[in-house]
């Protein structure tokens, strides 16, 4: 890595409420972090050594079956996955009165699980809009809304709340957006839930939040009793590496949406005739067991008590991880910003201008670099430089097609243009009509150090800035 040094780092906000500092949790739990600036945790992040070494004494100390049966085996896993269930609820400060967990394989599951099961509500279908910063899972969701959709900004879904009010209509309706962008980490106003939730009188006529909190909960706490949403989507791995598991919170009172779905299989049901009648009984305990479709994925739901008892004790809360990351990323923004040329042009473009404020913005940097002359760098050149330099990044869309296209100012037509002329996501067309057509994405976790970010700095510092000859 060039030029790259430990200082000291006093800022009060740098790993604040760790149980040490970052760098000797570093030394001890991420050994392999010290030959590379890892610098893609909304990709993922990852786990400690700790949390993979108390894993497997548990997998080597205990037989676990599967699931629901009698044997004792199988009673050991069913408790310590319910369990499991119960603290995963306390972590987004989640009332088992009021919400229950479905463990779900990721983020992508569970927003498919809610919207092939809000299918099944009505005969007519349901009604979608999105928000434009969202995920391509989320946008996905649309294909199947057959009373049609919308993709909405920020000032559109105010305007559609107010008016929510005033409608008549039973016509099923889904709002869904990210908490934070995975894009540029903007954080966008979780209040709209609450909002849904108090103009249709507590989830009357039928209108439904889906929160996708993938992004958020990697770097900064959720606070389901604040909150309010009646879904929530995420995958555990972007919050503690490992396990790979996901899950989706259901609110009760909104359970009914997802009731109606149709399909069912493995542990679902509480009677099926096979054959002769048609007709299966779901289960009633609980919203959880008429989801969990087949084996529950027991050994990686037990992997998540290690997994959310090594982060504790290493990091404190969510919230110590989201004011460290978030002075980290101000830091970079702040040295980022103000590279210069010999001839005073900008090298740096930054998508995003509120670091140092949690509520708006999280530690993701979406950015683009310009030479001189003013040219826009291709983005896959970087993120190929920056590999030979042990750093390690992400470029292109980041599976964000609204929010890429409106950061870099592309219309409808010009995107069809460039599928026709051959833009593939994924390939290096990177500047196209003298734009470019993707980012270069930085996105910091919990045990990033000033070491990682001052790697960039000095990278592209390098490599990118020009100086007069
Ligand atoms: C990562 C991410 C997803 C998809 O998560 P998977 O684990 O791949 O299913 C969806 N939305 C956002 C905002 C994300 O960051």
């Amino acid at each position: 890595m060039p030029g790259s040094s430990i200082e000291e780092c006093n800022d009060a906000n740098y790993a604040r409420g760790y149980c040490t500092d970052v760098e000797t949790i570093r030394e001890q739990e991420y050994p392999l972090l010290s030959e590379t600036a890892y610098l893609d945790h909304a990709g993922t992040t990852l786990y400690a050594k700790s949390l993979i070494e108390s894993f497997s004494q548990d997998m080597v100390s205990n037989i676990y079956g599967n699931p629901h049966s009698m044997s004792l085996s199988s009673q050991l896993s069913t408790k310590r996955a319910e369990n499991v269930r119960l603290r995963a609820l306390k972590f987004f400060n989640a009332d088992p009165n009021e919400f229950d967990l479905v463990f779900v394989a990721n983020s992508t599951s569970a927003i498919k699980l809610v919207a092939e099961s809000l299918r099944d509500f009505d005969s007519r279908g349901f009604w979608y809009g999105y928000h434009i910063d969202s995920h391509t899972s989320l946008v996905g969701v649309r294909e199947i809304a057959d009373m049609g959709y919308q993709c909405f900004r920020d000032a559109d879904v105010d305007a559609w709340i107010t008016e929510l009010g005033t409608e008549q209509s039973k016509v099923p309706k889904l709002l869904a957006f990210p908490a934070q962008s995975n894009l540029h980490g903007r954080r966008l106003p979780v209040r709209w839930c609450k909002q849904i939730r108090s103009a249709t009188n507590g989830g009357g006529n039928n209108v439904f939040s889906l929160l996708d909190a993938a992004s958020l909960v990697s770097t900064a706490p959720l606070d389901l009793a604040e909150a309010a949403p009646d879904f929530v989507a995420l995958s555990f791995y972007k919050i503690f590496g490992f396990p790979d598991l996901g899950a989706l919170i259901v609110r009760k009172s909104a359970a009914r949406a997802i009731e109606k779905r149709k399909y069912f299989g493995g542990g679902t049901v509480d009677m099926v005739i096979a054959s002769g009648a048609q007709w299966h009984a779901k289960k009633e305990a609980s919203i959880h067991e008429r989801f969990e479709d087949g084996t529950l994925p027991f050994h990686s739901i037990i992997a998540l008590d290690a997994a959310i008892d090594t982060h504790q004790r290493l990091y404190g809360s969510m919230a110590n991880i989201s004011t460290h990351t978030g002075f980290l990323a101000k830091y970079v923004y702040d040295r980022l910003t103000p590279l210069r040329h010999f001839n005073n042009a900008k090298v740096c473009f930054i998508y995003q201008s509120s670091y140092g404020d949690p509520t708006s913005q999280g530690p993701i940097i979406a950015f683009n670099l310009r030479n001189s002359q003013g040219e826009w760098v291709p983005k896959t050149e970087v993120e190929k430089q920056a590999a030979k330099q042990n750093i390690q990044l992400r470029s292109g869309s980041a599976c964000n097609p609204g929010g890429t296209a409106s950061l870099l100012g592309w219309t409808t037509s010009d995107l069809r243009r460039h599928y026709i002329a051959g833009l593939r996501c994924g390939d290096d067309n990177d500047v196209l009509e003298g734009r470019p057509t993707g980012i270069l994405r930085i996105s910091l976790g919990a045990m990033t150090n000033r070491k990682d970010v001052d790697s960039l700095i000095c990278f592209i510092k390098d490599f990118y800035v020009e100086k007069a000859s």
